[in-house]
């Protein structure tokens, strides 16, 4: 099978395509981005990368950024980390607030919002937002390998001006002590850590750690390989919001979604992929992200469900 015919393929099906999603307005900044653009980039566990489309566009890499953040969360605090959030899937919205009076301010997920507020208070620890910032920029420099990566400053002020919702989710779980600092440091550091811009060549780099069991491929460990493992774990179940068993349904892999309409999905031992358009399905992942995840997967039978793991 050639890997790059088949993502060639679903480039030309991608940029055919008729229902391309709706593009995020929450965050006026997001809302102009033209969703006609599709990118896909896979690196293989020898360093072959293929990619197609519009695979060196920058994009807000959004919530995605919450699988890093979890990743140096949980280099801080290790286990302590599930005092204050749990590890199931919340069939709720990615900003919905209702569970977290019944459940005592702690929320749900590491990859839901108030979950992902909690690991940048603990990422935070202490300091002032723009240390926690550097601290996250470079992690994820050094796993891409890429100086190059940068915050979209205009994305972050517009969230800030506008992030309601966060800021009532951060509040709340103060009240609760699952948040410990004041709501504008946690939402500075969330914030701009999601507004982190990046192309899909660029993620699919940063995702190799999740695909060689916590393995730098330049050498040494980012991690131990059972943390690898359980993130991966956690973005099978839990990193498509309401629709993450849908996700796993149909692509069969783990994957993180943010509203800018990138995905980083991990096959591990074999692929770091990452998929971009910015149009969204209703559960607000990327609706061509998804499709052509799930033609790869077709296509190629990679699975974390199948023995053989196909034979791309
Ligand atoms: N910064 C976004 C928010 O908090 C991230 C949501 C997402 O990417 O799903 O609303």
């Amino acid at each position: 099978m050639d890997l790059s015919q088949i993502v060639e393929e679903i480039v030309a099906a991608m940029r055919d395509a008729d229902d391309r999603g709706t593009v995020a307005n929450y965050i006026p900044e997001l809302a102009g981005i033209d969703p006609a653009q599709f990118g896909i980039a896979i690196v293989m566990a020898d360093g072959r990368m293929i990619a197609g489309g519009d695979a060196d566009t920058g994009f807000s890499i959004q919530s995605i950024s919450k699988v890093f953040a979890l990743t140096l969360a949980l280099g801080k605090v290790g286990d302590q980390l599930w005092e204050r959030v749990g590890r199931e899937p919340s069939g709720n919205a990615f900003n919905s607030i209702v569970q977290l009076e019944q459940e005592k301010g702690v929320p749900r997920n590491p990859f839901i919002n108030a979950g992902a507020i909690v690991v940048a208070d603990v990422n935070l620890g202490g300091h002032q937002p723009r240390v926690a910032i550097g601290e996250m920029l470079r992690f994820i420099r050094y796993l891409a390998e890429d100086d190059g990566i940068a915050i979209n400053e205009a994305v972050a002020a517009s969230e800030t001006a506008t992030g309601f919702r966060n800021i009532a989710l951060a509040n709340y779980m103060r009240a609760f002590g699952t948040v410990r600092h004041a709501a504008d440091l946690v939402l500075g550091t969330y914030i701009h850590q999601c507004a982190i811009e990046m192309s899909c060549r660029q993620l699919a780099l940063a995702g190799r750690y999740l695909m060689l069991d916590g393995m730098h491929p330049a050498g040494g460990r980012v991690i131990p390989p059972a943390r690898a493992r359980r993130i991966n774990a956690l973005m099978l179940t839990c990193g498509h919001y309401d629709a993450s068993g849908d996700f796993a349904f149909r692509v069969g892999i783990p994957g993180k979604s943010g509203v800018g309409g990138g995905i980083l999905a991990i096959v591990p031992g074999r692929a770091s992929i990452a998929a971009w358009s910015p149009g969204l399905n209703a559960n607000g992942n990327s609706q061509l992200g998804t499709r052509a995840l799930e033609e790869l997967a077709r296509r190629t039978g990679w699975s974390v469900f199948s023995p053989t793991e196909g034979d791309a």
